[in-house]
């Protein structure tokens, strides 16, 4: 038996299902998950000493690779000096203005521990600060656990959100709308119904928990003018889209489309801890100032903005804004998509791709899927061998058909290269 099948089993006995975050479990693809024993660059090994390429990054945050040489000088400084204080930290003012420098949208910020708490905090604070109860979320958009977002649609516009998880009470989902991505009519119904009553809508810009589907640009700019029209606040959940799609994230790639466009709020993760459990939520100053000390809607945390991921988060964002930081990965990135799709046409297997920065989906599937239901669509049967024969030669992709791809700067053009050839043997 392998290391990972007996480290599986055994972590089994002690661990629900083996794992701390159920889509590590391979449940999707079948199989044994590997148990990582450790990174550098572009590579992770697993227990039984196998390479593999890792375009996982943990879920996006290790845009650098793993082991980058400033992070870890900085991560070690940080432990040095202490791990924990709970009192506030120069190292946490540093965090937030360079954040703010590079999200104009935003004036202030709060630093958070996890994605779900950002999302769960957002919209506290958009409730509180309209005065209202009700939003609006999409099917196949993923924010974190909280209650009121694990929602799935109900029965029509009229009638609000069933819970998806057991344990989430139908109070918990009453609120919730939940709308198809990209249907603008159902927009303009779900707006004309409701317009008054909502306190925000949360989007993923470029939705990555369904893989890679983008917001269209013109329902984009017409969510942007209903929420303004009927004062309901725009969340843009960058979680995983920010400071990966780009240095100014899915915000400034639509705001260079869309003449003036902006979120209200805008929730930050992965990247901005690079690796360390590390998020944010950020608006205006007068949204912001309805937040606890300054306002009435509470948020708190013993280890928010904790100084070694606050060092963590810092040396990465810094990283990044080097000179073609951005420019490389994105061509690094576009050479692997635009190499599976060739790969994948040579083979006659119908194939959609798409990037933008380091962030990358593919579907088997002869064109991009606009919403969660097409993606469901696609061939998982295809996929889960895909995933297996791709895992088998030494590439590591996600474990199910509908999460995104990540490149990081470790990656070289021969680990694409390495890559495509996999790819190649794999589709034929
Ligand atoms: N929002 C988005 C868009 C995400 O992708 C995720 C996690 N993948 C979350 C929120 C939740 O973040 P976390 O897992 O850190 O709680």
């Amino acid at each position: 038996m392998s290391r990972n099948q007996t480290l599986f089993e055994r972590a089994q006995r002690v661990i629900p299902g083996g794992v701390n975050s159920p889509v590590r479990a391979f449940r999707a693809v079948g199989g044994t998950p590997r148990f990582i024993q450790r990174g550098q660059g572009a590579y992770i090994y697993d227990a039984d000493a196998k390479r593999y390429i890792d375009y996982i990054g943990s879920w996006g945050p290790m845009i650098l690779g793993h082991g980058h040489p400033a992070v870890l000088e900085a991560v070690t400084k940080a432990a040095q000096e202490g791990f924990s204080f709970g009192a506030p930290t120069e190292r946490e003012i540093e965090l937030a203005e360079e954040i703010l420098k590079l999200v104009p949208s935003m004036e202030q910020v709060r630093l958070v521990s996890s994605g779900t708490e950002a999302t769960m905090s957002a919209l506290r604070l958009a409730r509180g600060a309209t005065g209202r109860s009700k939003f609006i979320k999409y099917e196949g958009c993923y924010h974190g656990h909280t209650d009121s977002l694990l929602v799935k649609a109900g029965s029509g516009l009229a009638t609000f959100g069933h819970p998806t998880s057991s344990g989430v009470t139908p109070g918990a989902a009453q609120d919730t709308l939940v709308l198809e991505y990209n249907n603008l009519a159902q927009l303009e119904e779900a707006f004309q119904r409701h317009g008054k009553e909502l306190a925000a809508v949360i989007i993923e810009p470029i939705a990555g928990n369904m893989n890679f589907v983008r917001t269209q640009l013109a329902y984009m700019k017409r969510l942007r003018e209903l929420c303004t029209q009927h004062g309901a606040l725009l969340i843009l959940d960058e979680v995983m889209t920010g400071f990966r799609v780009g240095l100014h994230s899915a915000q400034g790639h639509y705001a260079q489309l869309i003449p003036g466009f902006k979120p209200d709020i805008s929730t930050f993760g992965k990247v901005i801890g690079g690796g360390m459990p590390l998020a944010a939520f950020g608006a205006s100053r007068d949204i912001m100032k309805h937040l606890a000390p300054l306002g009435g809607v509470y948020q708190a945390g013993t280890l928010s903005g904790n100084p070694v991921a606050t060092a963590c988060g810092l040396a990465t964002l810094r990283e990044i804004q080097k000179p073609g930081f951005f420019e490389t990965l994105s061509a690094r990135t576009r050479r692997l998509v635009d190499g599976l799709a060739a790969v994948a046409a040579d083979n006659g297997v119908p194939f959609s791709v798409d990037a933008q920065g380091g962030m990358f989906g593919f579907f088997l599937f002869p064109q991009l899927p606009q919403n969660y239901a097409t993606v469901m669509s696609t061939d998982k049967e295809r996929f889960n061998r895909f995933f297996h024969a791709m895992l088998d030669a030494g590439v590591y992709l996600a474990p199910a058909l509908y999460e995104a791809g990540f490149v990081s700067a470790a990656h070289t053009d021969a680990d694409i290269d390495a890559t495509l050839e996999a790819a190649r043997s794999a589709l034929r």
